[in-house]
């Protein structure tokens, strides 16, 4: 008795039924015939597509001009061949925005809607658009989808299996832009005085992608440095003694820094954390720019960095990366070389710098080795010559320790 009262969850689609006829030009013209004797009549599949014809006379009378051209409006009845009247309905444009997908898979395919032969693309990776899409066109294609699944066309339930909404870029106020208020930023004049490359690595750069932010002319200008120095860094001539021959450990941090930065940024590009990917590029030219004073220059793995530096940059600033690989001489292009690889052994951090708070205040930071302890933490922090200033002399009531990161001692 108890069991049978249980209730379950379940999905509701709130599908509604679908009039996708529209009075209006621009839209599929809907298959259809209308015949004195026959009635309503299907245009067979050899007649297949009707197209629009593109002579139709706009006219302001809120009625489909397709009403109004006679060739299109007047043809004759394909079972009967008596004179009949097309349909001057069209399709919603939803019906085509439901498997265009497909389509553009195979756009010359004439054997059927699109090519078997392409269905390893399918389904699509993900969905990017709006969160408003959710109710709107997903549900559209995920409806036809299921229909394309039945009549055996795919052989998977979901269009998108992953869906992921890209943030608003907000007004430099910091609300949303909008022509009334005032606070809207427009790109072209951005790209005019910046270039493509710096407004769009900036537009990646202002936040995490799903989230946006508002706009700011400082990170712009930001980018647009960022990008500088990166010339600079690759063609300026290094003004280091062409002999000076670099420490085997400098060289070796040198590699390490170049492998954790591909790991970073090839991690980075597949979860779409675009800002932090531009972040870790930031990191390592400045310290690219560092090596440019040292011996490094000299050495092979200067050559090395530079090279899979411009491939890392190349998603984000297309245009620079391929000068600057076209200015040292590389083939074309930079943006068909195979993605750099790293080793993840030399990649892995062999230290990191810890933290260290008194009373939830920073006093101190110290380089330890990566696999440190709390216990060697904690004596280590202890014996610090600030922390004991602010400890003065009292002991710790408590000690919080976040691996790889910070310690936190409470008196
Ligand atoms: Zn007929």
């Amino acid at each position: 008795m108890e069991a049978e009262q249980t209730g379950r969850g379940g999905v509701t689609y709130r599908l509604r039924d679908w009039l996708i006829s529209r009075q209006r030009y621009w839209g599929t013209p809907i298959p259809i015939v209308y015949c004195a004797a026959c009635g309503i009549v299907p245009v067979p599949e050899d007649q297949l597509p009707i197209l629009l014809p593109d002579d139709v006379d706009f006219r302001p009378t809120g009625e489909s001009p397709l009403k109004f051209h006679e060739a299109f409006r007047h043809t004759t009845c394909p079972q009967c061949g008596a004179p009949a009247e097309r349909e001057i309905d069209t399709m919603d444009t939803f019906v085509d925005s439901s498997w265009y997908q497909y389509r553009f898979l195979s756009p010359h395919y004439d054997q059927g809607p699109f090519d078997p032969a392409e269905k390893k693309w399918l389904p699509v990776d993900q969905y990017t658009g709006g969160a408003e899409h959710a109710v709107m066109h997903l549900l559209y294609a995920r409806f036809w989808t299921k229909v394309m699944r039945d009549m055996g066309l795919v052989d998977f339930d979901e269009p998108f299996p992953r869906l992921y909404s890209q943030g608003v870029i907000l007004g430099p106020d910091g609300q949303k832009m909008s022509k009334s208020r005032g606070n809207v930023v427009e790109p072209d004049p951005l790209v005019d005085k910046y270039g493509a490359d710096t407004v769009r690595g900036y537009l990646m750069f202002i936040g995490p992608w799903n989230e946006g932010g508002p706009f700011s002319m400082d990170g712009i200008e930001g980018i647009r440095r960022f990008l500088h120095r990166v010339w600079d860094m690759v063609l300026e001539p290094p003004k280091v003694d062409p002999d000076a021959v670099p420490a085997e450990d400098e060289v070796h941090r040198a590699r390490q820094r170049l492998h954790q930065t591909i790991a970073k940024v090839t991690e980075d590009l597949s979860t779409f954390s675009f800002n932090t990917a531009i972040a870790a590029l930031m990191q390592l030219s400045n310290e690219m720019r560092a090596w440019k004073q040292t011996g490094i220059v000299n050495h092979a793995v200067w050559q090395e960095s530079v090279l899979t530096f411009l491939k890392l940059l190349a998603p984000f600033t297309p245009h620079i990366a391929e000068e600057l690989w076209a200015r040292l001489g590389q083939p074309y292009s930079v943006h068909t070389q195979p993605w750099p690889t790293w080793d993840p052994e030399l990649a892995r951090e062999e230290t990191f710098e810890l933290v260290i708070q008194v009373n939830g205040r920073v006093r101190d930071r110290v380089r330890v080795p990566a696999d440190i302890t709390e216990e060697e933490a904690r004596e280590l922090a202890l014996r610090r010559e600030r922390v004991q200033r602010f400890l003065d002399g009292k002991s710790p009531r408590r000690v919080i320790y976040v691996p790889g990161r910070l310690i936190n001692i409470v008196v």
